[in-house]
């Protein structure tokens, strides 16, 4: 009984080379369409305006503000400029406090102004480090934002935790440039990025091989460079770089091709936004522990692998975390003991066989494999939509990588890059590589701010 609701998972789950592909190739089709005209496709192609990314020779001091989980960070990073790279960096992460992810929008950006205050304050003493110019910003906002310009956007909505009613629509720069003036902060935002772009950006700081950013965290994105004349919906003059960075928002991107379940299907319509972001519920970090524990309380109700349990925990929606089954996969142990504790600590499972925590492992590992290989296959449309995915290719390919799922889930990673190479075949494969970037979304920003500012003194 329970080998055939696994065989069925695993069975629904599979996703052979060639559906892969379907996936790659409907991927680019609706990149396509997105860039083809406003509301084109459920993946928006946002356009980022930055058509300039970091070469390298940027010189001198800037700051970066990531906002986009429950932590924000603020840092200052010294640009050697001539290649020496970053010379120096500070950074420190504040926690939100919770009521503020939920009251006005003053009141957040006044608590961000502060903080920012008080790191510019610390950092200062001992330096008299701005030499008088004013400090240039560059600020990372992972929410959904119609972008204006550079250095400009309106809030679409808010995700994740927050929700605060009056920011929505309003522009987050000017918010935070009036909160920043209140505490007498004389500093310029000089670039509005997400994490995908700031990931891209600090990526190929390092090197222009560079094409994409990409984010598997509590969500997914990637942003990637098209040619600016490869965009037909954008009514704005041509950059003279001939480059403009696409915000895709990948997360809402769908295709019939997709290996959607029941219990996909039952995750996406009791979740807070039914119908969106079905790539990213198959994919990110948010959902798959979820996905398991629905698979996990089937298991225990029709076949009760778990004995005679009660279910309240096991019922309780994202109960069982990534984090969680990221580490029952990984359990090397002859016993299985860590699957044990995590079931006890989590789901207050106690008493189980080897052989109920062998069939544990293996629905982490159906889960979390159909992930990596779907989000290989998205990469693969971002190859192929470049056509950068063949043999004949000549260009080396950079696809750089962050999120906390790609940097601690290492089966998740390894699966992604294996299934890449697959994809692509040996020889086009050689050209491809994934490199995993930290913290590109906070250096990103300050890089962006580098790259667009009024005061550098190179190119
Ligand atoms: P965010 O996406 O919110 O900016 P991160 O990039 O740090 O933040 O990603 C956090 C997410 O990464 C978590 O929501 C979790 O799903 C995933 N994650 C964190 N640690 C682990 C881990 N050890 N194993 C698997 N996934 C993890
Ligand atoms: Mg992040």
């Amino acid at each position: 009984m329970a080998e055939q609701v696994v065989a069925d998972l695993r069975e629904r789950c599979a996703t052979p080379a060639a559906l892969l592909w379907d996936v790659a190739a409907a991927m680019a089709d609706e990149m396509r369409a997105g860039l083809e005209e406003e509301g084109g496709s459920r993946v928006k192609m946002l356009l980022s305006y930055v058509d300039k990314l970091p070469t390298g020779r940027e010189e001198g001091l800037f700051y970066g503000l990531d906002l986009g989980g429950t932590n924000f960070r603020v840092l200052k990073v010294h640009l050697g400029g001539n290649d020496k790279h970053v010379v120096n960096r500070e950074s420190r992460e504040v926690a939100i406090p919770p009521h503020l992810m939920s009251g006005s929008s003053s009141e957040l950006f006044g608590f961000i102004a502060s903080e920012l205050a008080k790191f510019v304050a610390d950092e200062d003493k001992g330096n008299s480090s701005s030499n008088g110019k004013k400090r240039e910003l560059g600020f990372t906002f992972s929410f959904p934002v119609r972008q204006l310009s550079i250095a400009s956007g309106t809030l679409v909505k808010w995700t994740k935790a927050f929700s605060i009613d009056d920011a929505v629509g309003e522009d987050v720069v000017a918010e935070l440039q009036t909160a920043m003036e209140k505490q007498g902060l004389d500093m310029h935002v000089a670039a509005l990025i997400n994490d995908a772009v700031g990931t891209l950006a600090g990526a190929r700081y390092y090197d222009e091989d560079v094409i994409a950013g990409v984010i598997f965290g509590t969500g997914t994105n990637a942003a990637y460079v098209e040619k600016a004349n490869a965009i037909p919906k954008w009514e704005g003059e041509l950059p003279n770089s001939g480059d403009m960075v696409i915000n895709m928002e990948w997360g809402n991107f769908y295709s019939p091709h997709l290996p959607v379940t029941e219990y996909d299907q039952a995750l996406d319509s009791e979740s807070l936004n039914p119908g969106e972001q079905i790539y990213e519920k198959l994919t990110s970090g948010m959902y798959l522990g979820e996905i398991v524990r629905r698979v996990l309380l089937k298991l225990s109700l029709q076949c009760a692998i778990f004995g005679d349990i009660d279910h309240t925990h096991l019922k309780t929606h994202f109960l069982l975390r990534t984090p969680h089954i990221s580490a029952m996969h990984h359990d090397e142990t002859p016993d299985l003991k860590i699957v044990a504790e995590k079931l006890e600590e989590n789901l207050e499972i106690t008493g189980t066989s080897l052989e109920t925590r062998k069939i544990v492992v293996e629905i982490c590992d159906i889960v979390a494999r159909r992930a990596a290989r779907l989000a290989a296959a998205g990469v693969a449309g971002i190859l192929k939509k470049l056509g950068r995915d063949g043999p004949t290719e000549k260009h080396r390919s950079v696809i750089a990588i962050d999120g906390g799922l790609f940097e601690h889930y290492s089966k998740f990673s390894k699966c992604l890059e294996t299934t890449l190479c697959e994809l692509l075949g040996e020889e086009a494969s050689e050209l491809v590589a994934v490199k995993h970037v930290d913290d590109g979304s906070g250096i990103g920003a300050a890089l962006i701010a580098a790259s667009q500012s009024r005061y550098r003194n190179t190119e």
